[in-house]
């Protein structure tokens, strides 16, 4: 990060080089931020804080907006993940405040918040000298180095580290170190407001202080938020928008073959009706929704290539079988590649698709790709860059040419998507049928002309529908839902967990909302792994981004750790859960909620939002007006 040059032209009335961002600074912007509920205020503190640092050190405006959205780096680089565990923070808040562990857990217990008992005992501890005080760089740079610490002295080697941040802390400052290190702030600041407040601060700098209209705001956010979901890699986007200035950013940030882009998301749907009245007067394209896992695959201009997974994780070892350079039609003329795929596993003898519980069953790690018992095909639905030319911004039907005419598909190995143009209800009706005898889950509808018909990486766009077969009875789609707590099982599922508290996620105050307790679905064996997987999470309290009443309390509560895929008959309102409560009084639920199984390409803040339980619940009961 230290590659950001010393930034804008306009800031070079900044103060001298060797000038330091403290830790406490930060820390009592996040503590002024929790303590403000206006969204509108907290974007403020936020960007204030950020242009002061473009004013004084811009070097480290990148770590710095990592630390605000609790992240060290971009979400493909692996390694970067730090979510420490409670028994080992607790273990070195012990060690480095002076209390014994026991007394760590009893406090853990009563209060839930190891942030504020390392600020406490901190407050209580003498200290025989004053040690220098922190400095944000010497954070971010040692979280770094305790995410990336691997093998035989790992623990030993954050542990030190850790302690000797904590020795440096005062005040809230080890309140909030804890937290970062637990991987959650919780300060009621969403990722959506720091790039509100980004673009605000850099258009400051930009207006040499002056304050930047609203609408300059929304434009230049609107900027940042697409170069973003081209190039996730806040590094990039920001010396982009620092060097060229932040509304030619679309012009520096461009996709890159070899960084995984946000995908487009669709929206769900009822009915083959509800969709025909929704595309009425556009053209559309059916295709089937293959059951498998997303796989974006790029082709590199040295001619290696890698696939990505829905977030972005860097899956190509999991498919060494496949060589994306054995399907291009012509060779000479293709260098790079952006595909967006689905990987499905394929039965070569029966030479047909196989359900999406086969490819499970792949192994995850260290493939080798002459031991590959479950085969699988890549079906291609859409080609996002060409020869290093991004076609996102092509009408759908434009990019269907490219993609066929890019690549030269091989049955069982590399497919396009089957796909059938209709706009007739009874045409639809059958190839939806169909679809489903062929083992996909339904069918994606897309618009096929026109802007409407870009792609939108990262958006849950009404561009794209989908129709699921098994879920047309209920709300036209399953939840994925974090796992926040969990009932002791009776009778044949004593000594397990016999049901679970369910939650969505808040995307604006990053907070899990109840929304259901679920017991139906499970095999035994499920309910064993569940055992054996999450009772290592247990916490002595339920976390403070936990959002529930005390009429649905669980018997344990659980760090979050896991997404269940979750179907049910319908929602309702009830005063017992708490999903979307902001938006009616009572908070919304699933009524008989029935487990699919665990969704583990998902991460935790792609759960079901309390905003799509609110949109679901909303086209729900307008059906039944
Ligand atoms: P779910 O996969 O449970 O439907 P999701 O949130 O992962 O939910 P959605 O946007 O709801 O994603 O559905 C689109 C997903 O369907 C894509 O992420 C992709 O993995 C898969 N898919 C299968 N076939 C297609 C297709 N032809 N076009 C687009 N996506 C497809």
């Amino acid at each position: 990060v230290e590659k950001i040059p010393s930034a804008a032209p306009t800031a070079t009335h900044s103060a001298p080089q060797d000038s330091k961002i403290l830790y406490a600074d930060m820390c009592r912007v996040f503590s002024e931020i929790e303590e403000t509920s206006s969204r509108l205020s907290i974007v403020k503190l936020c960007s204030d804080f950020l242009y002061s640092v473009l004013l004084k050190k811009p070097q480290d405006i990148v770590p710095i907006t990592y630390l605000f959205i609790n992240k060290l780096g971009p979400d493909y680089e692996p390694g970067l993940e730090l979510g420490l565990g409670e028994g080992l923070l607790m273990k070195t808040i012990s060690e480095s405040c002076g209390k014994s562990l026991a007394q760590v857990k009893a406090k853990y217990r009563e209060v839930g918040d190891l942030g504020r008992i390392a600020q406490d005992a901190r407050a209580v501890q003498p200290t025989m000298f004053k040690p220098k005080p922190l400095t944000t760089g010497e954070v971010f740079s040692n979280l770094q180095a305790i995410a990336r610490s691997e093998g035989k002295d790992s623990q030993l080697r954050k542990i030190r580290l850790i302690k000797r941040m904590l020795t440096a802390c005062e005040g809230v400052e080890a309140k909030y170190l804890i937290r970062s290190l637990e991987s959650k702030l919780r300060i009621g600041l969403a990722e959506k407001s720091v790039l509100i407040a980004l673009s605000k601060a850099i258009l400051t700098l930009e207006q040499k202080g002056k304050e930047p209209s609203a609408d300059m705001v929304d434009e230049a956010e609107e900027k940042i938020r697409d170069a973003f979901c081209q190039v996730p890699n806040y590094e990039i986007v920001i010396k982009a928008a620092l060097e060229y200035g932040i509304m030619e950013i679309d012009k520096h940030c461009k996709l890159t073959p070899g960084i995984p882009l946000k995908p487009m998301l669709a929206k769900p749907s009822k009915s083959i009706s509800e969709v025909l009245d929704r595309f009425e007067g556009q053209r559309f394209t059916c295709e089937y929704k293959y059951d498998g896992e997303r796989a974006q695959a790029h082709l590199l201009a040295d001619g290696t290539m890698r696939i990505y997974s829905r977030n972005g994780e860097n899956m190509t070892e999991r498919y060494p079988e496949i060589r994306i350079s054995d399907f291009i039609a012509e060779p000479d003329k293709t260098h790079t590649l952006i595909l967006d795929c689905e990987a499905v596993a394929w039965d070569k003898e029966q030479d047909r698709i196989l359900p999406f519980q086969v490819l499970s069953t792949r192994k995850r790690k260290g493939v080798v790709a002459e031991d590959v018992k479950v085969r699988v095909c890549l079906f291609a639905f859409d080609i996002l860059c060409y020869n290093d030319e991004p076609l996102i911004n092509k009408s759908f039907a434009e990019r269907r040419t490219y993609l066929e005419r890019a690549l030269k598909p091989v049955r069982g190995e590399l497919q396009f998507a089957n796909e059938m143009t209709t706009a007739s209800l009874d045409e639809m009706q059958a190839y939806l049928d169909q679809s489903v005898k062929d083992c996909c889950e339904g069918l994606m509808v897309k618009v096929l002309d026109g802007p409407e018909s870009h792609y939108e990486p990262s958006k849950r766009s009404r561009n794209w529908l989908k129709l699921k077969k098994d879920y047309l009875q209920g709300v036209g789609d399953s939840l994925d839902l974090c796992v926040m707590g969990a009932y002791h099982g009776r009778g044949k599922r004593t000594g397990r967990y016999g049901g679970f508290l369910l939650g969505c996620y808040n995307q604006d105050t990053g907070e899990y909302e109840t929304c259901c307790k679920i017991g139906t679905g499970f095999s035994d064996e499920m309910l064993q792994k569940l055992y054996d997987d999450l009772s290592p999470t247990e916490v002595a309290a339920p976390k403070a981004f936990y959002v529930y009443s005390d009429s649905a309390s669980p018997d344990v509560w659980f760090e979050p750790s896991m997404l269940f895929e979750v179907l049910t008959a319908d929602l309702s309102l009830s005063p017992v859960y708490k999903a979307g409560a902001a938006t009616y009084d009572k908070g919304i639920s699933l009524r008989f909620p029935r487990f699919l199984r665990i969704r583990d390409d998902k991460a935790l803040e792609d759960a079901t939002s309390s905003e799509q339980v609110v949109e679901l619940y909303d086209s729900q009961s307008h059906m039944q007006k």
